[in-house]
């Protein structure tokens, strides 16, 4: 994603919008597959020998569950986007690295297939502990019961009870 410096007019902002290859964002090594491009919308200007762009960025990807391991969408949704760079002369402004930062930094540590609130992951255990069986934790219930029961039963001495 890169400016024109001359295409700015003087005093005011120029509106970048469209989209673009994700590939530039390197989402692979974070384990995130992009999903079509990604779309960004950009208010672009000059200040003080620095380039400010402001707007939003919008990527959807695909990102695997760690609870259930499935895949799942999601829109990586970066608004209000807003960056500064400083001016080092060319005239050709090189707004990638901020953006891929941006996204990056909105990527979920520990994706969730339910965060968004549309779906319930259908796993009920972390990943590790899937292979717990259900019934054996069934069975150990009426023995904590039991132990419970036996702590409330008053000492058997003969002693009248109150
Ligand atoms: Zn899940």
């Amino acid at each position: 994603m890169k400016v024109h410096l001359r295409q700015i007019p003087a005093g005011e902002t120029l509106h970048l919008e469209g989209e673009e290859d994700p590939s530039f964002l390197g989402l692979e090594e974070a384990g995130v597959e992009p999903v079509g491009p990604l779309e960004y919308s950009l208010d672009v200007g000059l200040s003080d020998g620095g380039l400010f762009a402001t707007g939003s960025l919008a990527q959807r990807v695909r990102m695997t569950c760690v609870s259930c391991l499935e895949s799942f969408e999601r829109d990586i949704v970066s608004d209000p986007f807003a960056t500064q760079i400083e001016l080092t002369g060319g005239e050709l402004v090189d707004l990638t690295p901020e953006v891929r930062e941006d996204i990056h930094l909105l990527l979920p540590a520990h994706p969730k297939c339910d965060q968004g609130g549309d779906k319930t992951c259908p796993a009920h255990f972390p990943a590790g502990a899937r292979t717990t069986p259900l019934p054996t934790e069934k069975a150990a219930r009426p023995a904590i019961w039991e132990a419970l029961d036996q702590l409330k039963t008053p000492p058997s001495d003969g002693s009248p009870q109150t």
